[in-house]
């Protein structure tokens, strides 16, 4: 083996194997960085292992769709799979370890503790997919303790799945930064997401939408209306013009408490989820006064 060559990536398959790699790490003085995704990668997860890779000295990412999450008649069979092209994209952004279990290595048959909240969680997905989020965090904090990571990164893509791991981190005191990441999109402003595949193209064409219908918020916002009414009205407008498209919520809501607001006068998330036809898409921008577009809440 040459002396230059790059230490090669591992994959890691069981919760135990995982552990004593993060405990050993641990014992080393190594710090650990933790980007948990569902796989089939695109440039949005890959944006998320970059910005963790210079801040740690290991970097761990999760491929696990995780059951737990899905309702009855949702895609957790047809989600799509590849993890062969998903290792090679590790690979190419300085991964270390993929840790990659299946189901059954995750969850005991006669498992019964989740993490529950029902604060944060209750409107937007969260009533839209009434057990998304007690399965999301159960298997976060599962992973929180099999990864052991300082640092674990999550895009702003799923806001408020973000809003809940920064909660539940708090509230359950683990010890680990979290970051959040931007949304990646494609050039025509698609937000990137696994579940793009499924669209045909006219729905592929017509699911800009959600972006032409978020650039409008920003443009009200930018021109000074604070009127949330006005939003919701706009962004109807625009979902409507798109005939696959069948809106779920549009939500116009406090970013720290995930509220619904009718005047804008703090931090505010303004969301969307739309079905276009069978897929349902979410997106969503931060309206603020000043600084960055990430969600960073305190
Ligand atoms: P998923 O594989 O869909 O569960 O996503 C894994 C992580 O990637 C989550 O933290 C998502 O918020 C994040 N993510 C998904 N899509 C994007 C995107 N377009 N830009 C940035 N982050 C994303």
């Amino acid at each position: 083996m040459l002396l230059t060559q790059a230490k090669a990536m591992q994959i890691i398959d069981t919760p135990l194997e995982m552990q004593q790699t993060a405990r050993s790490l641990k014992r080393e003085g190594k710090t650990i960085g933790f980007v948990p995704t569902m796989g089939y990668l695109h440039a949005g997860h890959l944006s998320l292992m970059q910005i963790a890779r210079p801040k740690i000295d290991v970097l761990v990412t999760s491929i696990f769709v995780n059951p737990t999450q899905f309702g009855p008649n949702e895609d957790l069979n047809t989600y799509p799979r590849d993890i062969e092209r998903d290792t090679r994209m590790c690979q190419e952004v300085g991964v270390d370890m993929i840790f990659y279990p299946t189901p059954p290595q995750m969850y005991a048959p006669d498992h019964s503790v989740y993490v529950v909240e029902n604060y944060l969680a209750s409107g937007l997905c969260g009533s839209s997919r009434p057990i998304h989020f007690r399965g999301m965090l159960t298997v976060v904090a599962k992973l929180f303790n099999v990864v052991q990571p300082d640092l674990a990164v999550f895009g702003q893509k799923d806001a408020q799945q973000f809003r809940l791991i920064q909660q539940m981190t708090r509230d359950l005191n683990f010890p680990i930064e979290i970051l959040a990441g931007p949304i990646i999109r494609e050039k025509d402003g698609l937000a990137m997401s696994s579940r793009n595949e499924y669209l045909s193209p006219v729905e592929r064409q017509e699911a800009i939408c959600l972006n032409q219908a978020l650039r409008k918020a920003e443009q009200l916002f930018a021109q000074g209306e604070r009127w949330t009414n006005r939003y919701e009205h706009e962004i109807e407008e625009i979902i409507r013009r798109s005939k696959s498209a069948h809106t779920d919520y549009i939500e116009i809501v406090d970013l720290k408490t995930f509220q619904p607001v009718s005047k804008i006068d703090s931090p505010t998330l303004v969301a969307l989820a739309v079905f276009f036809e069978k897929t349902r898409l979410i997106d969503n921008t931060v309206l603020r006064d000043e600084g960055d577009d990430t969600i960073q809440i305190n």
